[in-house]
């Protein structure tokens, strides 16, 4: 092991005002439950994404689970999800009892490929995924890294077969498709602020809607689904999944250096771009017209064929010896373990990009200095 400092894959970066919200917090006693900077934090979310209405919620996978009660999916329903992904976005779908129906990737975007989506639409309703003819109670694509899906063909089909679209945009926060931002497109949109994305509040996350009634029974299930009276009385099964006052405060902090942060990550990519695509068996994934990525992570694709022989995992242990973490892709869910039964779409887009792929260290908080290490790393493994 070498005595370099440690370069991270993605680590916080607060702003100069998160400590200001959170001694604020503290000054006027509102460390719990909800308060100011809750609402705060939902408006500020609001108005960077065009949403009509925001929730701010204590996870990622949680705002997906909400999202899944919202649209009423019943245990034995059918969910489709991308399958190239974190596991987050389809474990609420096993939460509720319902099944997955895992998509391909298509190689534009590393994302939900709507042609094998359609055949999967085709396949749940004539009954041959589940024996019965099931219209798919949601759709599930993945802004994966920052890059948006394709949302106008995959909202086509949505539309097409009447078929709600959750979002899910936790790795996309500052993306924009079309002019539009991620999370803000389908009939709901879900935001995480774990401690790795390009924002955080330590652990947190949101949902987003245009539709009234969905962000208000959102807050209503993930405060336990209290009814109005002054005892306790439930006649629906609650959640307790609401954000903090205090991590809310940091959030909002974190919320004034958000397009700084985009910008930072954006220059990542276009340094390691600038560096590293001239080498044969090394790509990158560009942006196709209309598409703005948030470049959360930065990922290279490795083609062992033109490296002589060289793989991303070559890549990443060599990387490590120089106390450089960097990580595979998504490991797509169709090749999990727990997920081994579900059914599957597509070919072999979602595993071939498994195979090649590495994501490079990619914080806003990383120096010119460390940039330059990661390349050195990634020239010295390829040999070049
Ligand atoms: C991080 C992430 C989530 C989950 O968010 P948490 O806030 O960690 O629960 C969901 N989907 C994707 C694609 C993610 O990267």
């Amino acid at each position: 092991m070498s005595n370099s400092p440690k370069i991270w894959l993605s680590s916080p970066h607060m702003g100069p005002n998160e400590l200001k919200y959170v001694q604020d917090a503290f000054a006027t006693n509102w460390i719990a439950p909800l308060g100011p900077h809750v609402d705060g934090l939902e408006k500020d979310l609001q108005d960077f994404t065009g949403s009509n209405y925001a929730a701010a919620l204590s996870s990622g996978t949680a705002a997906i689970h909400l999202a899944l009660v919202i649209l009423g999916v019943q245990p034995g329903d059918l969910v489709i999800c991308q399958s190239m992904t974190f596991s987050a976005s389809a474990n609420p779908i096993a939460y509720l009892g319902a099944v997955p129906v895992f998509i391909d990737s298509e190689k534009e975007t590393w994302n939900m490929c709507p042609k094998a989506l359609e055949e999967a639409i085709i396949a749940c309703e004539s009954g041959k995924v589940s024996g019965k003819k099931q219209k798919p109670a949601a759709i599930i694509p993945v802004h994966l890294y920052g890059m948006p899906a394709k949302m106008d063909e995959i909202r086509g089909m949505a539309k097409k077969y009447e078929i709600p679209v959750v979002e899910d945009a936790a790795e996309a926060l500052g993306s924009t498709y079309q002019g539009k931002a991620c999370g803000s497109i389908g009939e709901l949109g879900i935001l995480s602020f774990n401690g790795n994305k390009i924002i955080t509040t330590s652990g947190g996350g949101a949902l987003l809607s245009d539709t009234e009634w969905m962000i208000k029974k959102a807050r209503f299930l993930a405060t336990q689904a209290r009814d109005e009276a002054p005892h306790y009385q439930h006649s629906h099964i609650g959640y307790n999944y609401r954000m903090s006052n205090v991590l809310a405060g940091i959030g909002r902090g974190q919320m004034e250096v958000l397009a700084d942060r985009v910008r930072q990550r954006r220059k990542n990519f276009t340094f390691y771009k600038n560096q590293l695509a001239g080498i044969p068996g090394i790509s990158f994934l560009e942006e196709p017209e209309g598409y703005y990525s948030n470049r959360w992570l930065t990922c290279v694709l490795v083609e062992p064929e033109q490296t002589g022989g060289i793989t991303q995992e070559h890549v990443r242990e060599h990387l490590l010896k120089d106390n450089i973490e960097s990580r595979p892709l998504w490991k797509p869910m169709h090749m999990q373990p727990v997920f081994s039964k579900a059914p599957y779409f597509g070919g072999k887009v979602a595993e071939e990009l498994f195979e090649k792929g590495l994501c490079l260290p990619s914080g806003s908080n990383l120096t010119e200095e460390d940039l330059q290490r990661v390349v050195i790393g990634v020239k010295g493994a390829l040999g070049t």
